[in-house]
């Protein structure tokens, strides 16, 4: 089954503690989708302006990303710019929004019918449009940061209630809810009657959570960390690429679609930008998987 993904496309200037890249690509859709394609035929929807390069987009065409929804605008694309003290937490020094700022995003028509819809971080009004637009998805997820949570909470709630998944890491669930205990915040978080909460712990693991269901998924462990810049959207989208690859939702889908959307956010901080996420094959796929699988057996 296919998957489409809504977020930003974007060029991103970065800084870690091991280098800097300019205006390289970026984006929640631009990782998320080249995480998912490993699973699943993914289609992306977004807007960039006239100074994208076209390579970027070919580069999508060629990993087998449909970019049929992504509209070329007059003006810039979107802009982030972010500093990294430790590899935890990005300080955001510049977001400049440029033709996402009034995109009305059109689905085209062999998009609609897509079961799977991930809606990764953007204005969480556009990712209301997207859903507004999709026929009669079976499975709807959506993910956010700190920068919408605090500017754009009434819409980002309305988003909520209408998706069957969140994914949230452990600080935003704690700036969303106001409450500093993750599991009396998920419980808070039960009145959004979410089927699935997932919490990204960062360099720890993540958890999901529903009524039946409580479930950890330690990290790949790697000793070198290059850029942990979409590691949120990688495991968002090797996550649901997973489920659409599958095309269901039971308890072991969604187990193994967690350790599927922390391998690959493993690939993807190895390296600035989208490099590490090019050229992964399935055995190194399956070797990371059956480490992960080693470490909490027991
Ligand atoms: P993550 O590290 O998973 O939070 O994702 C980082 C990506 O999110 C970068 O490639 C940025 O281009 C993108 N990004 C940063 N700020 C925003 C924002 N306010 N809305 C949408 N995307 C953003």
């Amino acid at each position: 089954m296919s998957l489409v993904i809504v977020g930003s496309i974007a060029l991103d200037t970065v800084e870690t503690p091991f280098g800097k890249v300019n205006e390289v690509p970026g984006g929640s859709s631009i990782y998320a989708s080249m995480a998912s394609r490993y699973f699943c035929k993914t289609k992306i929807v977004g807007v960039v302006g006239e100074d994208y390069p076209t390579d970027i987009l070919l580069l999508l065409n060629d990993n087998d990303i449909c970019t049929q929804g992504v509209e070329f605008s007059k003006g810039k694309t979107f802009r982030w710019k972010g500093i990294y003290h430790d590899l935890k937490q990005a300080e955001t020094l510049d977001t400049q929004l440029n033709v996402f700022a009034d995109f009305d995003p059109q689905i085209p028509e062999n998009y609609k019918n897509a079961e799977f819809v991930f809606l990764g971080n953007i204005d969480p009004a556009l990712q209301l449009k997207v859903l507004d637009r999709m026929k009669n998805p079976k499975i709807t997820a959506c993910d956010s940061m700190n920068f919408w949570i605090t500017g754009k909470k009434e819409k980002l709630i309305n988003v909520i209630k209408r998706v069957d998944i969140l994914f949230i890491n452990e600080d935003e669930l704690k700036m969303f809810t106001g409450e500093k205990n993750i599991y009396k915040a998920a419980e808070i978080m039960e009145i959004y009657n979410l089927k699935l909460l997932v919490i990204k712990l960062g360099e720890y693991g993540a958890l999901a959570l529903n009524k039946d269901l409580f479930f950890f998924t330690p990290v790949y462990p790697l000793k070198k960390v290059i850029d942990t810049t979409g590691a949120g959207d990688c495991f968002a989208g090797g996550f649901m690429g997973y489920l659409a690859g599958q095309g269901k939702f039971d308890e072991m889908t969604i187990r193994n679609a967690m350790v599927y959307g922390t391998i690959m956010a493993s690939f993807n901080i190895q390296d600035f930008s989208i490099e590490g996420l090019k050229n992964i094959t399935k055995q190194e796929i399956r070797d990371r998987k059956e480490k992960i699988k080693r470490s909490v057996f027991f």
